[in-house]
């Protein structure tokens, strides 16, 4: 696997993808790899010529710095995970390469997908992300780019900067991976203790429940009481909503097949977690 830690080593392996024809697929992530990670990197593998990772913890996407210095931190084992399933490239910018000092900084209007769920609880996220993702994009320019639907609220962010900025850009959004236990996948899941880890399965389990009373009563009076639950657990919990998959507007009842979203977010052992489920 080739290693890029500039922005000139990176633009001479691309330039000889391209020279080549070579399709380039890409996965944003900022390390800490796990399955759901690497589930990603196959994907863009099975569908490219070319796959290129990047880790880089983007401090501009965290509200909160205790969240930020506690990041975990795993550069060499992913290196020995991404080589064990053949990537192409490692992309590990610094902070200049990715913010330099006289960088343009972009914002797009995020309207009201800012304004539910994650954006008043996390404020300066996504443009944070937005950040990162354009520069990233800038970078990489690559054919196909790969999101994990975990972080559900972020597709459509990033799908709003594509249609603003990359429009040649294909997306894909990709499964969420879970561990057998229905727990989601997370960098963040190696801060729980093991007795936070049995307790964080209870969130999908929820989500299950959720979803199957919706379809059974199509009201959304259960959705309080399973947070209730939740929160007797100690589960600390952030929200806990219906909302429409497109609009992400929160929503009283269940609508068409595969229209729904509930997206939960919530704190154990004061690690933040969040998860959903689409029906
Ligand atoms: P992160 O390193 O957390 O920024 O994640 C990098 C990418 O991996 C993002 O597109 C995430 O949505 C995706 N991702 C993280 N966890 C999972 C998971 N459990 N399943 C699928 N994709 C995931």
């Amino acid at each position: 696997m080739l290693i890029a830690k500039t922005n000139l080593e990176l633009h001479q392996i691309l330039s000889l993808q391209s020279s080549n024809k070579l399709s380039i697929g890409f996965v944003p992530t900022m390390g800490a790899l796990h399955q759901g990670h690497l589930n990603l990197v196959k994907r863009s593998q099975k569908e490219n010529d070319f796959t290129v990772v990047s880790i880089f913890i983007n401090p501009k996407q965290f509200n909160n710095s205790e969240d930020f210095k506690k990041y975990p931190i795993k550069t060499q084992e992913d290196v020995k995970l991404l080589e064990s399933i053949n990537c192409n490239l490692l992309y590990l910018p610094n902070y200049e390469e990715i913010y330099p000092q006289n960088g343009q900084n972009i914002a797009i209007d995020l309207e009201e997908l800012n304004q539910v769920f994650e954006g008043p609880q996390r404020p300066g996220h996504f443009e944070g992300v937005v950040s990162v993702v354009y520069r990233l994009f800038e970078l990489i320019n690559p054919d196909k780019a790969y999101f994990g639907l975990k972080d559900f609220q972020q597709c459509k962010v990033i799908y709003k900067l594509k249609e603003t900025y990359f429009k040649n850009i294909e997306l894909v959004f990709c499964e969420t991976t879970r561990e057998k236990n229905g727990l989601a996948m997370s960098s963040r899941n190696s801060r729980l203790s093991k007795k936070g880890k049995i307790l964080a399965s209870q969130i999908f389990k929820a989500l299950l429940d959720a979803k199957s009373k919706f379809m059974e009563t199509n009201t959304q009076s259960h959705l309080k009481k399973i947070s209730e639950e939740l929160s007797l657990n100690n589960i600390e919990v952030e929200y806990f909503e219906l909302a429409n998959v497109k609009t992400l507007k929160p929503a009283k009842v269940w609508q068409k097949p595969n229209e729904n979203v509930i997206l939960t977010a919530v704190k154990i052992e004061n690690v933040r977690l969040i998860d959903n489920i689409i029906f």
